[in-house]
């Protein structure tokens, strides 16, 4: 993995289309691309992570000139890979939302945030998103290569959850045709280990991704890349016949867990 030093016109950026899925006023990343290498995610597909140049001060620059709201991290990159150990540019961000005031949501997947759960715990309105796509550790360490297993994510939701913290769990990307069987089982396990929340996004392929990910693909099985084109045709997303199935599955299961689909 190569990094390089980067300057941006822009660090902080303004959410027009109201997010219902992630809630959020802003959105900040501190890096560009990502380093854990999950083959369903465009932000792996470069061998490079770009480091914000200045980034902390410019965060403060621009921060202060900001109606208050709720700062999403961790929505296109992982805030919390391996180049975080040395910079520390998502633990100091936090020190600057918790001083200005400003609710938070990060999203990830690694297990260095409990580093920061001494900021975190100070902020006044935090949610913590970890997501998954399956509980079956052969699928996830095919797609997943450099994360904490699923289980570990789980005890992580968990941990938080005890120390106050507003955690929950995500199924994403919904992988078509490799998790239906467990998705009743991967709601069971956020409520056993006690997320207050669960969010679902689909697989979304968009442009050379398709190529890209049915390369993948044709190596876990290699009857998925048709069956996926079958399914996604020229869009970008599943047919809406197979998502009104898999939505009405994970809402009316977790309606029987009495577990939320919006961030509470
Ligand atoms: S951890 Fe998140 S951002 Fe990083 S490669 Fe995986 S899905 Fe993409």
């Amino acid at each position: 993995m190569k990094y390089k030093i980067v300057n941006y016109k822009k660090i902080i950026n303004k959410i027009t289309n109201k997010d219902k899925l992630f809630i959020g006023d802003y959105i900040i990343d501190p890096y560009q691309n990502c380093e854990f290498g999950c083959k369903y995610c465009d932000s792996s597909y470069e061998d490079i992570v770009y480091i914000k140049n200045n980034f902390i001060n410019r965060v403060k620059e621009e921060i202060i000139n900001l109606s208050k709201g709720t700062i999403i991290i961790g929505s296109v990159v992982d805030p919390y890979q391996n180049i975080e150990k040395n910079y520390e540019y998502t633990r100091n961000l936090l020190k600057i939302i918790k001083e200005n005031n400003f609710n938070l949501h990060i999203l990830t997947k690694s297990d260095l945030i409990l580093r920061d759960i001494d900021i975190l715990s100070k902020i006044n309105d935090v949610s913590v998103t970890f997501s998954i796509i399956s509980l079956n550790q052969k699928l996830s360490d095919f797609f997943e290569t450099k994360v904490p297993s699923s289980l570990n994510r789980l005890k992580i939701v968990e941990k938080l959850s005890k120390k106050g913290i507003n955690s929950g769990l995500a199924i994403i990307p919904i992988l078509p045709y490799l998790i239906e069987k467990e998705i009743v089982d991967i709601i069971d396990s956020a409520v056993k280990y006690k997320s207050n929340y669960l969010l679902f996004k689909h697989l979304e392929l968009k442009g050379y991704q398709k190529e890209i990910f049915y390369n993948h693909l044709k190596l876990f099985d290699s009857n998925l890349p048709n069956k996926y084109m079958d399914l996604f045709g020229s869009n970008f997303i599943p047919n809406s016949e197979y998502i009104d199935y898999i939505n009405d599955l994970i809402i009316e299961t977790c309606g029987k867990y009495n577990l939320s689909n919006v961030i509470k």
